[in-house]
């Protein structure tokens, strides 16, 4: 299997390039951000939970992210492998993500981080709020609060794999494209 982790800030442009690579590489695409937002649309109990958070800017509490991301990936009993956008969020996600592939016999094989300065990410995000209709992007407080967040609780996600030489960084900023191969290029010597 080849269970990938797409990495990196919000506005870094993983939900585009993970559109691109499962179709490249046949994986399973996994965001926990769109499944939340499909809950939020469906007004489900799972929604409105994490609507409490997402709507700060905060990250949904661990239980309920760690349960949704197990179900999700319990449905494909027959991938090829994972391209995970989102999760893990912290350490403690971390853990989980690898207990559940260890159970499975797998791994992850590896941790690509989309690297991006902030005021580019600042910059993307409120573009993106005029059409997405998402009130976490249209805010700039709100924004700067997800940057927070992300240093603080979801970098240390990257020391944690870099530790078992599995972390490595690629430049966000350029063509969509450009972008892309740079990523295939690492993809192909997994
Ligand atoms: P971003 O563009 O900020 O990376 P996402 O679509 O991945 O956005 O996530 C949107 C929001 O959903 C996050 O700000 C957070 O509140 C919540 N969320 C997504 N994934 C996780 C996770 N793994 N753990 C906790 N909260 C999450």
């Amino acid at each position: 299997m080849i269970n990938l982790i797409l990495f990196g800030p919000p506005g870094s442009g993983k939900g585009t390039q993970a559109a691109k690579l499962l179709k490249k590489y046949k994986l399973i695409h996994i965001s926990t951000g769109d499944l939340f937002r499909f809950n939020l649309k469906n007004n489900t109990p799972l929604g409105l939970e994490a609507k409490k958070y997402i709507d700060k800017g905060e990250l949904v509490p661990d239980a309920v992210t760690i349960n949704m991301l197990t179900e999700k990936v319990n449905e494909h009993p027959d991938a090829k492998g994972f391209i995970f956008d989102g999760f893990p969020r912290n350490v403690h996600q971390s853990e989980a993500l690898d207990a559940l592939l260890k159970s499975k016999g797998s791994a992850v094989s590896a941790l690509i981080s989309l690297d991006v300065d902030d005021e580019e990410l600042v910059k993307r995000l409120l573009e993106r709020g005029k059409t997405s209709g998402r009130k976490d992007d249209s805010d700039e407080s709100i924004i700067r609060n997800r940057l927070k967040v992300y240093y603080n609780e979801t970098t240390p996600v990257f020391d944690y794999y870099e530790k078992t030489g599995k972390s490595v960084k690629v430049n966000g900023v350029g063509t969509l494209l450009a972008v892309f191969r740079r990523l295939c290029k690492l993809m192909n010597k997994l």
